[in-house]
């Protein structure tokens, strides 16, 4: 079994990198830092890289040991979390493809089933999830600070328990947490509920540039390069944004556009009932969930907009 296999790969790496996706949510830093703990509790030589996240992850345990890049060219193992296409690692994808094993954890359901291992389940409402059967597969406890980390792949990838993913093992989970002193309340606030200034700023901005189309069912909404600088925006300031449309009564698809480079578009899509955005986002070589996804857009942002609208479309009826 997939499992089987990567406790024994695990066992005999001498060294291991861990890595995500750009762009990392908390359940791609939460996932990260849990591996990466659990791994240094069975003393492994273990690195984990990721080059930009956003400060609200800062408090994690193990944090200040994320690095920038790769402290070697290759290692003999490298595992990814929460990635579902090798693209999605950008920059660092060369540590993944130039080690000798490949492990790959992760819960979307359109998985390009890139490594060697590929343990995939979609039925998981985060990959933090996935992890709890991993890490006690490797003998280790669950403390304190892993949990921590977990739960917060578990809260934002749920968005704080109320995504329809949410299984009873999330509640059991998060229970037995509470019980090891885990302060639930703390990374909830944290990592959900707290917004930054700039945050706020874009959220106003987005407001503003709203749109509603087809019979208020899209709300379709966009920030630039420029905003982002007008704003002081840092990484991840931007996130929750596309949930704003999402959440007004009636609309069944949100799109928000998030220009990235010079023209180009990062589309981030959500829905309310019947539209599965994972196949709009496959249109565009994206992917993601049923009812959370994305893909990149070549600009200008007329034409990106029209592309997308059109797509989406479709699938309202
Ligand atoms: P977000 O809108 O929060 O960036 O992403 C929502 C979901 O879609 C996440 O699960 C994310 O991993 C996935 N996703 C976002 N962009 C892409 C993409 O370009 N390709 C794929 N395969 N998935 C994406």
């Amino acid at each position: 079994m997939t499992i089987d296999n990567i406790k024994e790969e695990i066992k005999k790496a001498k060294d291991i990198v861990i890595l995500t996706h750009e762009n990392p949510d908390g359940d791609a830093v939460g996932s990260a830092l849990a591996m990466y703990l659990a791994l240094k509790k069975l003393n492994k030589q273990v690195d984990v890289i990721i080059p930009e996240y956003s400060n609200t992850f800062n408090f994690l345990p193990g944090a200040d040991e994320i690095k920038k890049e790769g402290k070697k060219e290759t290692y003999s193992l490298a595992i990814s979390v929460d990635v579902a296409g090798i693209r999605r690692m950008n920059g660092f994808a060369k540590y993944f493809e130039d080690s000798k094993v490949k492990i790959q954890i992760d819960h979307h359901r359109v998985n390009e089933m890139f490594a060697d291992y590929n343990f995939v389940n979609p039925d998981s409402p985060a990959c933090a999830q996935n992890l709890i059967l991993i890490i006690e597969k490797l003998g280790v406890e669950i403390d304190k600070e892993i949990g921590a980390c977990l739960l917060t792949g578990i809260i934002t990838d749920t968005g704080g328990f109320k995504y329809e993913g949410v299984s009873a093992e999330t509640f059991e989970f998060t229970s037995w947490l509470l019980t090891k002193g885990v302060n639930v309340s703390d990374i909830y606030k944290r990592v959900l509920q707290t917004k930054t200034k700039a945050n706020f700023e874009l959220r106003k901005l987005i407001m503003e540039r709203m749109e509603f189309i087809h019979n208020n069912k899209i709300t379709f909404t966009y920030i630039t390069l420029e905003d982002e600088k007008n704003v002081g925006a840092m990484p991840g300031d931007h996130e929750g944004l596309v949930e704003v449309g999402r959440d007004i009564e009636g609309v069944e698809v949100s799109i928000f556009l998030r220009e990235i480079g010079e023209g180009n578009f990062k589309a981030s899509l959500r829905s309310n009932d019947y539209v599965n955005v994972s196949d709009v986002c496959i249109a565009f070589n994206g992917g993601g969930h049923l009812k959370a996804a994305g893909c990149n857009m070549v600009g200008p942002l007329e034409q990106a907009k029209e592309k997308i609208i059109n797509e989406v479309k479709k699938y309202i009826g």
